[in-house]
């Protein structure tokens, strides 16, 4: 019942001229087409990407935006901007925005609501770092982002959002947190959904594991029953490796 969607982040990665050259590499590859396969690329490739994917059913995501419609945000880019682009995802509340750009858990649902209100779609992370997992607090700080990112937002709007559990001592670094792990944290990601919603939001959410997924440990992930998608970094930097990904 819910859509597999395998989102490639390709972070500060990629000039124009390099993005469409690995563009060229995915797309001319046979692509299951029963997974949504979504390439979120710097603000500066959009435009140009969203070209080269027209025709084929890769979607296009952006990796943060501004609450703001408009105004004196020097610096920053606002949902009706990457709405005129033509993004149909945008990651918000990454753990490096968290860690290195002020991200807050305040900042994350305002923004996932101007995606919402905006019309494209919010991929929300949340994860712990290896500190709040070692001192058994994973599940405590994973269930506080979530009740913060979704304050206010309407049972009907669950479809749309997709999160991400990132746990921050998996991300590019190579360790990948073990599959029953990561299935264990969605399971109770979607089960404080259900506590927040109902059983039908809680089902119908949308929920990806992030953290060097890779194409030899992206089936045994996928496979499980709470994991519905892979949110990669450096694997999706390489074509024929992102592809891989995609037909898991
Ligand atoms: P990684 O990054 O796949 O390189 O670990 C994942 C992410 O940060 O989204």
């Amino acid at each position: 019942m819910r859509t597999p969607i395998i989102a490639g982040n390709w972070k500060m990665n990629n000039t124009i001229k390099e993005a469409l050259e690995l563009i060229e590499e995915i797309k001319i590859q046979n692509l299951n087409e029963n997974v949504e396969a979504v390439v979120c690329t710097p603000f500066t490739a959009l435009k140009d990407v969203k070209e080269a994917i027209k025709g084929t059913d890769i979607k296009l995501g952006a990796q943060n935006m501004h609450w703001e419609e408009s105004g004196a945000y020097t610096g920053e880019i606002s949902p009706m901007m990457l709405k005129e682009i033509g993004v149909d995802y945008c990651i918000i509340g990454h753990s490096e925005r968290r860690q290195y750009f002020n991200e807050t858990d305040e900042t994350v649902n305002k923004k996932i609501k101007s995606a919402l209100e905006t019309g494209f779609l919010p991929i929300v992370c949340v994860g712990e770092t290896l500190e709040e997992r070692e001192a058994g607090k994973a599940e405590e700080i994973v269930k506080a982002q979530v009740i913060n990112a979704f304050k206010d937002i309407p049972g009907n709007k669950i479809a749309d959002i997709v999160i991400a559990y990132e746990p921050i001592w998996a991300i590019g670094t190579g360790k990948t947190a073990s599959s029953s792990d990561a299935d264990d944290m969605c399971g109770f990601i979607r089960k404080t959904i259900g506590e927040i919603y109902s059983e039908n939001e809680k089902e119908i959410i949308r929920i990806q594991y992030g953290g060097s997924v890779k194409p030899s440990n992206v089936k045994e992930l996928m496979e499980k029953s709470n994991i519905d998608g892979a949110l990669v970094g450096g694997a999706s930097l390489k074509g024929t490796d992102f592809v891989k990904l995609i037909n898991f």
